[in-house]
């Protein structure tokens, strides 16, 4: 068996998203993804997929490049090829990342969000070579499905007009009646048995009416709000008591782990994070301030799937929950997150994920929710196969792309709709 890496392919693609609505603005009509090949001498091919705005293409091409001649199974060699390739430390440091929906944007975690499309690639090639599956190369699955919740958002029915976009079947949702009737579709469509909703859209009142109506649709089931650290502590202590007696967790009512450790320490509500807990670095603060109870963790900025696993092992050593946070994506990072959550034994809460919203995928066949789980693949690597038809289409409108959609950015999409519209600054209430 020759485990060499020959060939690495790296495709750029732009996928139809919906109007879904947050704190920055809305989605474009469509977004950018990166779908990774790596390709062995034996002609076995591994897939990954990852962000796919310019600053991460500009990383993956020479860390593509260096890939070559190593083997499929030097996954610890991902990072050390990592830190060989250049970043623009300046144009990213500091900065609040695109949507500024993930944290701070950093030089590193940039890095890890490349590394993570290539260790996919790596372990489906690995477990196609060796006729495992990628749960079995990271120690095997401890359950059979994996739970995921309804990723709610406000919405429009429609992108703005005159706006080249797909259609979508889900309508408006901009208040608690659309936000129930989108709830009970989800259910309807997926199974989904808990709700998570985006928030940090309209004022701290209507999401709390939103979710109450939620609270009586659903009676008993698990429920969140997100509103990308909209609020203010006092705002959020504010709505952690209005709705302490439903809510599963609050997520990331407040920005920064000062501000979280503040409304932590007034409020019996679970809160949980993708925002101020996103590196091992950030984790020791967070953690000794017990600013977070629930970490959200993400295999695209963690840096891969054993990443996550050792952030899990973290979380266990000190009682912080853990579940899955959601970004845009396709299948092969389904597959990918199913793979790995199979394997964390204290997951407690049902993961997050886009999936039911992106209506194109690169993939011969879509996965699906039954009763809001997607069974855990036993076919060799991540058990899909890539659509090369669906892939050059995909390909062709990110090339037919005059530019203005290769990078995300809501802000940009809102300005679209309004004109006047900035990016609000935070706390926003
Ligand atoms: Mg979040």
């Amino acid at each position: 068996m020759n485990l060499t890496i020959t060939d690495v392919r790296l495709t750029p693609i732009l996928v139809a998203d919906p109007p879904l609505l947050n704190t920055q603005g809305v989605h474009q009509p469509y977004t950018p993804r990166l779908i990774v090949e790596v390709e062995t001498a034996d002609g076995v091919t591994g897939v990954g997929e990852t962000y796919g705005d310019t600053k991460y293409l500009e990383l993956a091409r020479p860390f593509a490049e260096k890939l070559k001649g190593r083997q499929v199974s030097d996954l610890n060699g991902l990072f050390t090829v990592a830190d060989e390739v250049a970043v623009d430390d300046a144009r990213v440091s500091g900065q609040v990342d695109v949507g500024g929906l993930r944290g701070v944007q950093t030089a590193d975690k940039l890095r890890l969000s490349v590394v993570s499309g290539f260790e996919v690639a790596c372990l489906d090639a690995l477990g196609k070579a060796l006729g495992l599956p990628v749960h079995a190369l990271l120690g095997g699955k401890v359950r059979d499905a994996v739970e995921y919740s309804a990723y709610l958002f406000y919405k429009w029915a429609d992108h703005p007009e005159g706006v080249a976009s797909e259609k979508d079947d889900w309508g408006a949702a901009v208040d608690p009646a659309g936000v129930v009737a989108q709830a009970r579709l989800f259910k309807e469509r997926y199974g989904f048995t808990s709700f998570k909703l985006k928030g940090g859209v309209f004022p701290p009142d209507e999401e709390i009416a939103a979710v109450r109506a939620l609270a009586e649709a659903f009676p008993g089931h698990p429920l969140r709000l997100d509103p990308n650290g909209a609020w203010s502590v006092e705002t959020s202590l504010k709505v952690a008591k209005e709705l302490g007696d439903v809510l599963e967790y609050l997520e990331d009512p407040a920005l920064g782990t000062p501000a979280m450790a503040e409304v932590s320490a007034a409020t019996g509500v679970p809160l949980a994070t993708n925002m101020c807990v996103t590196t091992f670095a950030e984790i020791k603060e967070a953690f000794v301030k017990d600013a977070v109870q629930v970490v959200l963790s993400d295999h695209h900025y963690w840096g891969g799937l054993r990443n996550t696993q050792q952030l899990a092992a973290i979380c266990r050593t000190f009682g912080v929950g853990v579940s899955m946070h959601s970004n845009t994506h396709l299948g092969i990072s389904l597959a990918a997150m199913t793979h790995v959550a199979s394997t964390v034994p204290d997951l407690h809460h049902a993961c997050d994920s886009h999936y039911p919203w992106q209506s194109e995928d690169v993939l011969t066949s879509r996965l699906t929710f039954e009763d809001g789980r997607v069974t855990v693949l036993d076919a060799p690597g991540l058990g899909v196969e890539l659509d090369r038809e669906k892939l050059r289409v995909l390909h062709q409108r990110w090339l037919d792309d005059d530019g203005s959609l290769r990078e995300r950015d809501d802000a940009a999409a809102m300005r679209v709709a309004d004109p006047q519209w900035v990016t609000p600054t935070v706390p926003r209430w």
